[in-house]
């Protein structure tokens, strides 16, 4: 059977936090990272394709065009539901990209009407009259209002959509909600009927999420945070699109080596997450930045050390550095430069030694995990059980056993490490 939905995200740590609150409702679900290609292929029992692009401050041109490409994929998977999943807090500027990408997707589509509902009450993100409200704060007022590359400066986001897009923007608010599903679903009719195509809904918990599940059910393209997502597999469930949850299980693997682990954050999380394996006695190299940047062998050396120690046990290989360390060097070597270099650094470990010397990878940093997935050249990953919000273990079979974990920098407890590695090897299957 085809997948039922097919989700574009505009990028990448975004798409596994959706992939992830997907397969902890027991959706067969998986993970692709970019536009696919057409040697991608698709396992004929999965029910939820997560595409991951980097769309969110691309130039528009080229964020429509990858995204309808992405569409144009999911399309020839037989996908019958569209998602367009972007931030909680809709990152976006003026000029876009979520409203000229939702033109594109809807035209492309031709979906009468669209949703969108960026709110995560459970992460503090509110929408209270059309108004975005992050931990009680208008988003204007949040720190969010200085973002350097998409600063949201107004929290009104009728208002903000308005100005992205040529379609009337209508609000849902939560008083339709609250007064129960027949009177929210006349309301959406009233806005459908005056030519409102696009529809910001207000969501100040999960029960208004969940009836925004049921009333989005039957619409073919909705766009948001992932927050709905929970909401609207349950009520694809009561509409007969998705099977009962049976708790499908994923093979566990016989993953071969000792994990190894990346850190390329520099996040104050990552550097926490770093001290606390050190000091509960877990193996850490460190790649440090003015070795790599001055002497021609250091990843050499690193790769050498790292499958000694993994003969062992778990390693972490880590540059996370304090912010103050970090802005010497930045100073000294030059921000992109001494980033790529890096980067490249920790594609090099992972090339040498996954798989033939682990199976099992840990990666840390948005930028830094994009530039592994890619470097290993991974297409589609089987998301598993989650670790911490936002962050699954996902598992690659078909072609070669591997599991692997991607983290964003702020992601995850203190001991993230310590959990992933005692829930991969307590079970790799869904919730
Ligand atoms: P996050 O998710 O925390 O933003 P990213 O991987 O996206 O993490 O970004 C971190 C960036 O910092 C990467 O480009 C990485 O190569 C770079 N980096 C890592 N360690 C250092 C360091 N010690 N000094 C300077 N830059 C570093």
């Amino acid at each position: 059977m085809a997948a039922l939905l097919g989700c574009i995200a505009d990028d990448y740590t975004g798409a596994s936090d959706i992939a992830s609150q997907l397969a902890e409702q027991g959706v067969r679900t998986v993970q692709l990272f970019g536009v696919p290609d057409a040697t991608t292929e698709i396992d004929a029992d999965t029910q939820a394709i997560i595409i991951g692009l980097k769309t969110r401050t691309e130039k528009v041109d080229s964020a429509i065009s990858d995204s309808l490409k992405a569409l144009a994929f999911l399309n020839r998977q037989g996908c019958a539901r569209f998602y367009f999943k972007y931030c909680s807090t809709f990152d976006s500027t003026p000029k876009g990209n979520i409203g000229p990408v939702t033109d594109a997707l809807a035209d492309s589509l031709d979906a009468a009407s669209v949703f969108f509902c960026p709110a995560f009450p459970k992460n503090g993100r509110t929408l209270y009259q059309g108004h975005l409200f992050v931990n009680g704060a208008l988003l204007s007022e949040s720190s969010l209002a200085t973002h350097p590359l998409t600063p949201m400066t107004d929290a009104n986001l009728v208002r903000w959509l308005s100005q992205q897009t040529q379609q009337r923007v209508g609000l849902l608010s939560f008083d339709a909600l609250d007064q129960g599903i027949d009177t929210a679903r006349n309301r959406l009719n009233d806005l459908q009927a005056s030519d409102h195509r696009y529809i910001l809904t207000d969501a100040l918990n999960d029960h208004h999420l969940e009836q925004l599940g049921e009333l989005c059910a039957e619409h073919t393209l909705v766009s948001g945070g992932s927050a709905l997502a929970p909401a609207m597999a349950k009520a694809w469930r009561r509409h007969g699109l998705l099977p009962e949850n049976t708790g499908s299980e994923i093979e566990a693997h016989n993953l071969e080596g000792h994990a190894l682990i990346l850190s390329g954050s520099c996040s104050e999380q990552s550097n926490r997450q770093v001290e606390v394996w050190k000091n509960q006695g877990g193996a850490t190299i460190f790649l440090n930045p003015e070795e790599l940047m001055t002497q021609a062998n250091a990843v050499e050396d690193i790769i050498h050390s790292v499958r000694d120690q993994l003969a062992d046990g778990p390693v972490l290989v880590y540059a996370t550095s304090p912010a103050v360390v970090v802005k010497q060097l930045q100073a000294d070597y030059g921000r992109e430069h001494l980033g790529h270099k890096i980067e490249q650094a920790f594609v090099e470990i992972a090339r040498q030694l996954v798989p033939e010397t682990t199976q099992t990878l840990i990666v840390a940093g948005g930028e830094t995990s994009g530039a592994v997935v890619s470097g290993l050249n991974l297409k589609a990953l089987t998301v598993g059980s989650t670790i911490a919000p936002g962050v699954p273990w996902m598992h690659q079979h078909d072609t070669q056993p591997l599991a692997i974990a991607l983290k964003s920098g702020n992601f995850g407890s203190d001991t993230f490490y310590q959990e992933a590695l005692q829930r991969l090897h307590s079970g790799v299957g869904h919730e």
